[in-house]
């Protein structure tokens, strides 16, 4: 779904104008279904570039959950900085006991959706505007 959305599309394009410089010193990491666009091998730094303008707490789990397959992978001892350039921010991440054991017990509730015959139920569609799945769920709604 993600590749068809309007809204990865504008995160993209603000990857490649805010970094377009700095690609010399960053390597795209593609490792059991995630893509980091922005790993620096020297000081072990994932960057995770945000073109919203305010912070989430999903942007740190995407992070963390980055930090988390890499040293499942071997690579350890690697942090994570989230950007902002609208906002001129940048948040460190680091990945803690409790991340790990959180991102651990998620990822067998996500088995367990995955395999139930039935779809959990929507959220309300006011928390979807940013979702990449938007198109899937909301289709089948008539506008009037
Ligand atoms: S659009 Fe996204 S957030 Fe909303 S119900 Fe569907 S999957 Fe969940």
């Amino acid at each position: 779904m993600e590749s068809n959305s309007d809204l990865v599309y504008e995160g993209k394009l603000i990857h490649e104008t805010s970094y377009s410089r700095r690609s010399d010193k960053y390597q795209e990491v593609e490792i059991n279904g995630i893509k980091i666009d922005y790993y620096d091998p020297k000081n072990k730094v994932v960057h995770e570039i945000k073109k919203s303008d305010k912070h989430e707490e999903a942007h740190e789990w995407q992070v963390k959950y980055y930090l988390y397959v890499l040293e499942q992978n071997g690579l350890t001892g690697v942090t994570g900085l989230l950007e902002y350039p609208r906002l001129h921010k940048i948040q460190e991440v680091t990945l803690s006991d409790y991340d790990r054991e959180t991102i651990r017990s998620s990822m067998t509730e996500i088995e367990s959706i995955i395999n139930n015959e039935q779809c959990p139920n929507k959220l309300p569609k006011s928390r979807c505007k940013n979702c990449s799945y938007f198109d899937f769920c909301w289709s089948h709604e008539i506008e009037l």
